[in-house]
């Protein structure tokens, strides 16, 4: 009998949004009828732009050309068409990349999980808490000592590094996921330096950036000075084009990231990285790649802010009702997320069945992101204005009374 990896027994047993789903159905069930309004699990509502279709179409078809088919791409870790577009991209926020320090994937929650394949289990690692869950679970999964960075109210949910704590591995994610505060240059600075300090590598999640108004907040953590040393920066089309569905995100390993490991011979990070895709992983469509470049085009990135700014009025509209209810939050400015403190004291859990059962909207308890989500709440802007306003008015009503 082959023995498990029994450090999956140590998980929750049922990841956030199942036992979410879990709970919805069981009230629909008894309430069919009820006009149920989902806020909870961040998946954006409106279609990928028209650049990207065409784009994806162009591609599609000349897949079922000889002269123009396409099989296993060479390297495997994107063409060189869209790292050209990510790193022209880049360019903008004033950070130089080289082709082969990107790599295209399929998202990145897959690359957020397999970047511990790299790394020894015996690192310490640091998770900012609250978090989005992959974090946590991969390390989970192969028995690493996680130790947490507190995200609450006192630090307005953005966790600063205690010099008086050791990690090798540290997970920042900025906007962040769910609790929608961003770093600023300064802190992220802090980090930085708390890295090198520490010789520790940072795993930097950019997948919102393209919410970011503030000048104050960086897009990549590459705009500070001394992060290509100490950090890897993944990132996702997810949310920037509505990708969610299609599948292509990157990560950007520099090549000044090295190590020394334990008989003292230095190795490239990118390199070890690279190793382990091109055993584990074989590229993203080409279709996809070629809907993913048209995202960077003049017209593409007009295009899609255009729906990202159809969801910042809704984050408007959310925060507006908030302001108005008297109801602490972060987020909302810089991120898709409204993060609020659940009224009356009420426990996160309470609170979703509260909402659910009175007047049928659907958040996302934050305990489900760790212990300091306790007593908070995650709602998000990506979904129908129309239904955004009516969930607000709603919860206005619900809690005026
Ligand atoms: N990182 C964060 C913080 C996220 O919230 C998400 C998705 O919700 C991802 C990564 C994963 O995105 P992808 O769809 O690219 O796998």
């Amino acid at each position: 009998m082959p023995k498990i990896n029994e450090n999956f027994l140590k998980l929750e047993k049922n990841y956030l949004f199942i036992n979410i789903a879990k709970k919805v159905n069981s009230f629909l069930k008894k309430n069919p009828d009820a006009p149920l309004i989902r806020m909870g699990i961040g998946d954006v509502t409106l279609p990928i732009a028209p650049v990207c279709v065409e784009a994806m179409k162009k591609g599609a078809e000349e897949m079922g050309v000889k002269e123009t088919f396409k099989g296993y791409e060479d390297s495997g870790t994107g063409y060189d068409f869209l790292k050209k577009a990510i790193a022209g991209y880049y360019k903008k926020f004033g950070v130089s990349l080289e082709l082969d320090e990107i790599r295209v994937n399929d998202g990145a929650k897959s690359d957020c999980g397999n970047i511990v394949d790299i790394f020894d289990d015996n690192n310490i690692v640091l998770i900012t808490d609250p978090a989005y869950p992959v974090y946590v679970d991969s390390n989970k999964m192969s028995g690493r000592t996680i130790i947490y960075a507190d995200s609450n109210e006192a630090n307005g949910f953005a966790a600063m590094p205690d010099s008086s704590v050791h990690a090798d591995l540290i997970y920042l994610c900025s906007p962040n996921n769910p609790t929608g505060s961003a770093y600023t240059r300064a802190q992220l600075k802090e980090w930085i330096d708390y890295a090198k300090a520490n010789e520790a590598i940072i795993i930097y999640d950019a997948a919102y950036e393209a919410f970011i108004t503030d000048p104050e907040v960086p897009h990549s953590i590459y705009e500070v000075n001394g992060a290509k040393e100490c950090a890897i920066e993944m990132c996702s089309l997810s949310k920037t084009a509505g990708f969610t569905g299609m599948r292509c995100g990157y990560t950007v390993v520099p090549s000044a990231l090295h190590v020394t490991t334990s008989n003292g011979e230095d190795v490239s990070i990118a390199q070890l990285w690279g190793r382990r895709q091109g055993s584990k992983f074989n590229g993203v469509s080409y279709p996809v790649q070629c809907a993913a470049a048209a995202v960077f085009t003049e017209e593409g990135l007009k295009q899609i802010h255009e729906n990202i700014a159809y969801y910042q009025e809704n984050a408007a509209i959310i925060a507006k009702t908030m302001d108005d209810l008297g109801i602490q939050y972060t987020g909302g400015k810089n991120s898709p997320y409204i993060w609020l403190k659940c009224p009356k004291g009420m426990s996160s859990w309470d609170f979703f069945d509260y909402l659910l059962e009175k007047i049928a909207v659907v958040g996302t308890p934050g305990e489900g992101f760790g212990k300091n989500g306790k007593g908070w709440f995650r709602l998000t802007a990506f979904g129908d204005r129309e239904k955004t306003i009516e969930a607000m008015e709603r919860v206005k009503k619900l809690l005026s009374e």
